[in-house]
């Protein structure tokens, strides 16, 4: 997942809670299958985005999501409460790289905390400790 990719991970992260509440098992093979089905999330993607992301890439960040769930509900819970941006930028540390990873910065260890974590670059993660 890159920075620009924020929209679009927040928005499958949305519909894939949707999908799990009605039910819609957002994890089966069939939506990443069938043309119906992968027509039916990327209109879903691309109408609540308003950018037309092509569909392999919308497909990957389903796919992506889908078997790191835990990550990135995370990712988008730590950038909700402290912004889209690397925590290392701004920080004469260089320029940051595009791949966001999420860090705890405090190293509580599991279960991992919003509040204990950052948004890094790759760059950049875990090179705030020592
Ligand atoms: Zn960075």
């Amino acid at each position: 997942m890159k920075f620009s990719d924020f929209d679009l991970y927040n928005t499958v992260h949305d519909i894939y809670l949707e999908f799990e509440r009605n039910q819609n098992k957002p994890r089966s093979a069939d939506w990443l299958i069938y043309h119906r089905k992968r027509q039916f999330l990327c209109h879903l993607v691309i109408e609540r985005t308003g950018q037309q992301y092509d569909e392999e890439k919308i497909l990957k960040a389903w796919d992506d999501f889908g078997k790191n769930k835990d990550k990135y509900r995370l990712i988008v819970a730590v950038a909700d409460r402290f912004g889209r941006k690397c925590f290392y930028s701004n920080r004469n540390k260089g320029e940051c790289s595009h791949t966001v990873c999420v860090e705890n910065i405090f190293n509580h260890g599991d279960p991992l905390l919003v509040e204990d974590c950052v948004i890094s670059c790759r760059k950049h993660v875990s090179k705030g400790k020592g």
